[in-house]
């Protein structure tokens, strides 16, 4: 059997490395390391995918919230809402701006914003409110984009992990994941599902006004050659990863594909474990599996985790301390008990191997792995 990984860039590169080989070294010729034609070539390819009118690259999934953030002339003081069950980067740059991070439980299901809490963390200071759509799936944004539009606040979705999704509406059209709130931002961090070989990073958004501030805030604030009309950043996606991630998108759907088809076993294969609760799907959203992860109850999960280990299959919590409860952002004057769901879960959650290239077999050990822990004795 092929050593499981958690996720298998290896494989999922030979699998078409002719193909990257190529891309990497018509760049490389061309010495355009940056904004050269493959940067415009993805960004174009990008908007086309998720059929939106402005892409706009910049470093990584950090800066582009940051940015989002910028753009929306986020002042010191202002608040900014989200969840604490995340990764610290959508939290980190609304502090990082001055701003204070308003957080709202999320639903014990989709791991995603709670809607029917969002209402009573709005204030007069909120600026923006940034939903996480955790694991692949999306948040289930059209009572969220109600409740926003209703107080004149604008949404920014972190789409880092669910890039590929589709959120179907109530009347049953789709739109891609990232796409329906004022800005979209997601990350090319190499293990998200469009990932890169280095960093990457890119926002979205249907706004023309918004697509240019954004534009020169990643410019150094810039819209003339060294002349600034705003204080930016620079925050620049490069030709060699454009072209990774024009290969790549390619190749998404079938990537997303695979991921679903290694859901589907890992459910067929783990369903009655007790104590067990499989990944939740939503009617409105399809779920591209960035993680698989479990609910494991009953005070079990680090004993799984440690038993996967001795079997040489890896796992990862995602994530063990809601950000209300880490140190940094405690200052805020969260404590224990404010956001009971987010505290269950990172107590209960494990995710397993997921990626493009797990094979039948790979699967088969690891399901049955866990099912010889779960018929120990306790
Ligand atoms: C990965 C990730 C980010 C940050 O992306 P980087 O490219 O690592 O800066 C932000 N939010 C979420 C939810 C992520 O998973």
């Amino acid at each position: 059997m092929h050593p499981i990984q958690m996720v298998d860039l290896q494989r999922q590169y030979q699998r078409d490395q002719s193909l990257f080989d190529r891309a990497l070294a018509q760049v490389i010729g061309s010495t355009a390391f940056i904004n050269g034609p493959a940067v415009q070539e993805f960004s174009k390819k990008l908007a086309s995918y998720l059929d939106v009118p402005y892409v706009l690259p910049c470093a990584n999934g950090t800066d582009a919230l940051q940015i989002a953030l910028m753009a929306l002339d986020m002042q010191p003081g202002d608040e900014v809402i989200t969840v604490p069950f995340t990764f610290v980067a959508t939290v980190e740059v609304v502090s990082l701006l001055g701003g204070k991070p308003v957080f709202v439980d999320v639903d014990p299901h989709t791991f995603n914003m709670d809607p029917d809490k969002l209402e009573a963390a709005i204030s007069s200071r909120t600026k923006a409110i940034i939903p996480v759509h955790l694991f692949g799936q999306s948040s289930h944004l059209e009572p969220i984009l109600a409740i926003a539009a209703k107080h004149g606040i604008p949404v920014i979705e972190d789409n880092a992990q669910a890039t590929g999704s589709d959120y179907v509406r109530q009347d049953g059209t789709a739109v891609k994941a990232g796409t329906l709130g004022q800005i979209g931002t997601t990350s090319f961090y190499p293990t998200k599902n469009l990932g890169c070989w280095g960093d990457g990073g890119a926002l979205f958004t249907r706004d023309e006004a918004l697509a240019a501030r954004i534009h020169t805030i990643t410019n150094h604030g810039s819209t003339r050659k060294y002349y600034y009309d705003s204080i930016g950043v620079n925050s620049r996606l490069d030709s060699l990863q454009a072209a990774v991630l024009s290969v790549k998108l390619d190749h998404l759907d079938q990537y997303n594909q695979r991921r679903q088809e290694a859901a589907t076993k890992y459910d067929e294969q783990l369903k009655g474990l007790p104590g067990v609760t499989l990944p939740y799907r939503a009617p409105y959203s399809t779920h591209v599996f960035h993680q698989y992860t479990l609910k494991v109850g009953e005070g079990r999960r680090d004993a799984l985790r440690t038993l996967l280990e001795a079997h040489k299959i890896p796992s990862m919590i995602y994530y063990p301390v809601p950000l209300h409860l880490s140190a940094a952002y405690r200052s805020y004057g969260y404590s224990e008990g404010d956001f009971p769901v987010s505290e269950q879960l990172a107590g209960e959650v494990i995710s397993l191997p997921m990626h493009s290239e797990l094979d039948h077999e790979q699967l088969h050990y690891i399901t049955q792995t866990l099912h010889g822990f779960f018929a120990l004795p306790r």
